[in-house]
């Protein structure tokens, strides 16, 4: 078995761009139903599409006023809202699937020329948005709560389900429509009203949501703020209206919101960073192995928070598993969204995040690590980096414990079971992991002793409505998808009737 000698990784551009308008939603905060200006004097905030470096929108730098009129239309929105039956909720649920499947041309546009992400990822995005609507819809008519019962003499129990009431939601970059649905969905189908802020580099499908919706759902359930976390997301965090502050985010601005919640008691779903260890045995298939972590660890350029970023391989069949892993990453095409079909990895989203992943190549380098393919910048307009693939990789080396958020994957080796659960253990986050084997005595054995909210057996990265998406440890607490988001999303009251003589 050889290394294929790959090219070198070049950047696909368009040869002659055809240059189509994009169907950009309104700039303004979107309302009780209406788009309004931000504050005279607020600041504007320029987006900028990371293929191409251009300033394609600029949306309103929000305030804590704008929050402020955003939770009070939420909280009025909240009185009928709540009192609606689980069919009708499911009606508007179902209704916002249809409405985002009738505009996702414009959807998947917007969202490829925001983030740079190639054309199939962005169709995954959206098809994974519409179902994320449609499953909500049909989960939230399930829903019951346990059964009333006579607990003490001549009392009987009721156990009600109520929503929260308004939900502030903070969302991020790398997937803005589908981790703004991994939210919407749940939050209103358990009968809550909604004041969300998109990331500020990624606003524009979050407002593309509220304009096609615009009078097509009840004025106010759900609302939209732009603008920086440390202003719009702050305030949501504080604001006493706001029963609970969902944040999917980095650790650090996980930790902002925890705080300022926690001064009001309020409820807090965190859903932050992940460092995914693919853990390989030494029977596994390793042929299968090396091309799931090519799809689950360079999907979407690696800015994937469950991306298979962490290999440790039994030390038997490193070599051998490393030679595949470098073959399957060399043919990953690299290109902006628009220059062709095959295009599978984008750039950085941003200017400040493709210094940061340069720099821990840099360090990386520096350290000594055996960079086996890519490492590098890809020069030229645009924020790409060459995929990348670093091996013997020691315990604890920075490259393999802190999020690097881009298209690189390192290879660590490991000789025991007991290590490789030790050493994959050893993490701040907690939110996915992998084990590949083919020893069936293993495949519930080491996933029960490891400390990740989501462990795939021989697969990483694939994920359905149906089941819970979140972590243990760094990696936050609370669930998305699947009926324990509805949990995360509802209140229980217990009332007790005396209806003895
Ligand atoms: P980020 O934390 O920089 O920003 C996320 C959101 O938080 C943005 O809207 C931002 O404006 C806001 N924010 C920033 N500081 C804030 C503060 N002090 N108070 C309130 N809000 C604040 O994250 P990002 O760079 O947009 O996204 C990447 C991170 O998100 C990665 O760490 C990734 O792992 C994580 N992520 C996790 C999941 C998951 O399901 N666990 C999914 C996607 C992304």
């Amino acid at each position: 078995m050889t290394t294929t000698q790959h090219e070198a990784f070049t950047v696909h551009r368009p040869a002659d761009p055809v240059v189509v308008p994009l169907p950009l939603p309104p700039a303004g905060h979107f309302i009780a139903g209406a788009f309004v200006p931000g504050s005279a004097d607020s600041p504007r905030i320029d987006v900028v599409n990371p293929a191409t470096e251009e300033v394609i929108a600029s949306i309103h730098a929000g305030t804590a006023g704008d929050v402020d009129t955003a939770v009070a239309a939420a909280v009025e929105a909240q009185k009928s809202w709540r009192n609606t039956t689980p069919k009708e909720r499911a009606d508007v649920l179902n209704l916002i699937a249809n409405i985002i499947e009738a505009n996702r041309a414009a959807f998947e546009a917007i969202e490829s020329a925001n983030t740079g992400k190639p054309p199939a990822v962005a169709e995954d995005d959206v098809t994974s948005t519409i179902d994320t609507f449609r499953f909500m819809a049909g989960a939230s008519r399930t829903l019951t709560s346990m059964a009333g019962g006579d607990y003490a003499t001549d009392h009987t129990s009721v156990i009600l389900r109520e929503p929260v009431g308004v939900v502030g939601v903070i969302t991020p970059w790398n997937y803005p429509l589908l981790m703004a649905a991994w939210k919407i969905a749940p939050i209103l189908a358990a009968g809550n009203s909604i004041v969300l802020k998109p990331s500020e580099q990624t606003p524009l499908s979050t407002l593309k949501l509220a304009e096609v919706l615009a009078g097509r759902i009840p004025d106010g359930i759900l609302n939209v703020v732009t603008g920086q976390g440390r202003i719009v997301g702050q305030r949501l965090s504080e604001h006493p209206d706001i029963a609970l502050v969902a944040l999917t985010g980095s650790v650090t601005s996980g930790q902002a919101v925890a705080e300022t919640a926690g001064r009001s008691v309020k409820r807090v779903h965190l859903e932050l960073g992940g460092k995914a260890p693919v853990v390989v045995f030494p029977d596994a298939d390793l042929q299968a192995a090396a091309a799931g972590v090519r799809n689950a660890g360079f999907w979407n350029a690696g800015q994937d928070c469950g991306a298979a970023c962490r290999v440790l391989v039994h030390e038997a069949v490193a070599e051998e598993f490393t030679r595949y892993l470098v073959n399957e990453v060399g043919t990953l095409v690299v290109g902006a969204p628009d220059s062709g079909a095959d295009v599978e990895i984008g750039p950085m989203i941003s200017r400040a995040h493709f210094e940061r992943v340069k720099e821990s190549l840099a360090d990386a380098r520096a350290a000594g690590l055996t960079i086996a393919l890519g490492g590098s910048v890809l020069e030229g307009t645009g924020y790409f980096i060459e995929p990348t693939v670093i091996t013997d990789v020691p315990s604890r080396a920075p490259i393999a414990t802190h999020e690097i958020f881009g298209p690189v994957v390192t290879v660590e080796t490991f000789s025991s079971t007991e290590e490789a659960v030790r050493r994959a253990n050893e993490s701040p986050y907690g939110l996915s992991a992998s084990v590949w084997t083919r020893d069936s005595s293993l495949t519930l054995r080491v996933p029960k002793q490891l400390d990740f909210g989501t462990v795939w057996v021989n697969s990483h990265l694939v994920l359905a409505c149906e089941v819970p998406w979140g972590g243990f440890k760094g990696s936050g607490y609370g669930r998305d998808l699947s009926l324990y988001a509805l949990d995360d999303y509802s209140r229980t009251k217990h009332v007790m009737i005396n209806h003895g003589a």
